[in-house]
């Protein structure tokens, strides 16, 4: 049996996804604060956390990030009642696998628990082969980033993003195939969440003296690493 944990302050809201995902025959444990949240989720297994964003205490996305400095991959969905760009980044930069503003429709929860338990099954499938570009190396083994021998300091998001474009060298990848492939799922999420997080990029791997970035834009369409 698939184990979700709740972490949701709002006991009417954390009791009916309850029932629905027991109802789905899931085993399901729910707590109310960030720290119990933080303290539950890195002391068991769990197939999926739905965490709340404004939780008593510590926040929602420091939770997540410090289920992630612990070392825990377990796939992580944020519930929060904000809803702008910033916000879904600042979730997803803190580690979070997804991200699903309140108030969302039942099937949409269970349609992102499958996805992202389905991407971490499959996360799981065998390592890759480095893959090298000028003097980029992304080693999916180690997950790790070099530029010229020096290790980057890529987030969880920046980095799947590189290791998209590098493994579709030459290909132009459009903001929904990225989002597809990066974030996952196919929904109505905006767009320029894939242009900040080319920025981010950019900022990370490319020199400023050169006049070419690593990744390319193709305007209206999307972004191309050209060999
Ligand atoms: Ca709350």
């Amino acid at each position: 049996m698939k184990r979700i944990l709740i972490v949701e302050d709002e006991r009417n809201f954390a009791r009916f996804i309850e029932l629905e995902l027991i109802h789905q025959g899931y085993a399901v444990t729910v707590v109310g604060t960030g720290q119990e949240g933080l303290e539950t989720a890195t002391r068991d297994a769990w197939d999926t956390i739905l965490l709340d964003a404004m939780l008593p205490g510590l926040h929602g996305f420091e939770v997540c990030r410090r289920i992630r400095q612990a070392g825990f991959a377990t796939p992580v969905i944020i519930l929060t009642a904000r809803d702008s760009v910033t916000d879904r980044v600042l979730g997803l930069d803190s580690g979070a696998d997804d991200y699903l503003p309140k108030p969302f429709v039942i099937e949409e929860l269970l349609a992102r628990i499958r996805a992202v338990m389905r991407r971490s099954k499959r996360g799981a499938a065998e390592p890759q082969e480095a893959v090298t570009y000028r003097d980029l190396r992304i080693d999916p083994m180690t997950r790790t980033v070099s530029k010229a021998g020096a290790l980057l300091d890529l987030t969880k998001r920046e980095y799947e993003l590189l290791l998209v474009l590098m493994n579709h060298k030459d290909r132009v990848l459009s903001r929904n195939m990225l989002l597809d492939l990066v974030w996952g799922y196919d929904c109505e999420v905006e767009t320029n969440v894939v242009d900040v997080y080319v920025r981010y990029l950019r900022n990370k791997i490319d020199d400023p003296a050169q006049q070419r970035s690593y990744i390319q834009t193709v305007r209206g369409i999307g972004y191309v690493i050209r060999s």
